[in-house]
């Protein structure tokens, strides 16, 4: 198991990390702050900080390997022969990139709170996220960017909660309120709350106030299917 620094802490860019294998799947480490492709959030890019002058591993993408494995996909045409389990080294993030996808992840909870239908397909990238909501109804584009730009501007803070499948039990309300309901029977659930606008189960990456999103443009409302009303976001400058 790779210990998964960023779900703690989202603002982690580097580590130090021991390689513990490394082979044509890709390089594990035993800790990480890169974040693995998942919900709809893109893998993260960056490097593997190599000592004594060997050259940086450039990373291109992050996946979820077997067994809660994170594999650090190395960019093609590196020589990694002398990589071995057991190196110490750093692991860096590409920040600029990954500060989008947070704010652009933080964005879709927005946007959930105020599409009041579910979801069921999301695409979180540097340049766009792509949120599709399963509903029939015609989306109006100035009210979107007008209510997003009002939750910015009302810089509310954001916050991790460890939940268990009793704590749930114990607090019924805590269910009825979030905009996607949470999987059970895995022992314990991770919440994203935003203070007085969303509560939702996710493992993705977020900023830590709605204020860091910064302006948003709808950049496309799109009628994807009889019951499903696509909405992409971009950043405004
Ligand atoms: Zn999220």
């Amino acid at each position: 198991m790779t210990q998964e620094l960023f779900r703690e802490n989202a603002y982690l860019d580097q580590t130090t990390a021991r390689v513990t294998a490394c082979d044509e799947r890709g390089i594990q480490l035993d800790r990480t702050v890169f974040y693995p492709r998942g919900g709809g959030q893109a893998g993260d890019a960056g490097a593997l900080v190599r000592r004594a002058g060997a050259a940086a591993i450039a990373i291109a993408d992050t996946v979820k390997g077997e067994g809660g494995a994170i594999l650090h996909l190395p960019a093609p045409g590196q020589d990694l022969s002398a990589l071995a389990p057991g190196e110490e080294l750093v692991a860096k993030i590409d920040w600029d990139r990954r500060h989008r996808h947070m704010r652009f992840h933080t964005a879709t909870h927005l946007l959930c709170a105020i599409v009041p239908y579910q979801t069921n397909g999301c695409s979180i990238t540097s340049g766009y996220a792509r949120l599709d909501f399963d509903m029939v109804e015609p989306l109006d584009r100035e009210h979107l960017e007008r209510e997003l730009a009002r939750l910015v501007d009302e810089a509310h803070a954001t916050r991790t909660i460890w939940v268990t499948d009793e704590e749930m039990d114990a607090k019924p309300e805590l269910v009825r309120t979030m905009s996607v309901k949470p999987p059970r029977g895995v022992g314990r659930v991770r919440l994203l709350e935003i203070d007085g606008v969303d509560l939702q189960a996710c493992g993705g990456t977020h900023v830590g106030n709605t204020r860091e999103i910064g302006r948003l443009r709808v950049a496309k409302i799109e009628k994807k299917s009889a019951r499903t009303r696509r909405v992409v976001l971009e950043f405004a400058s």
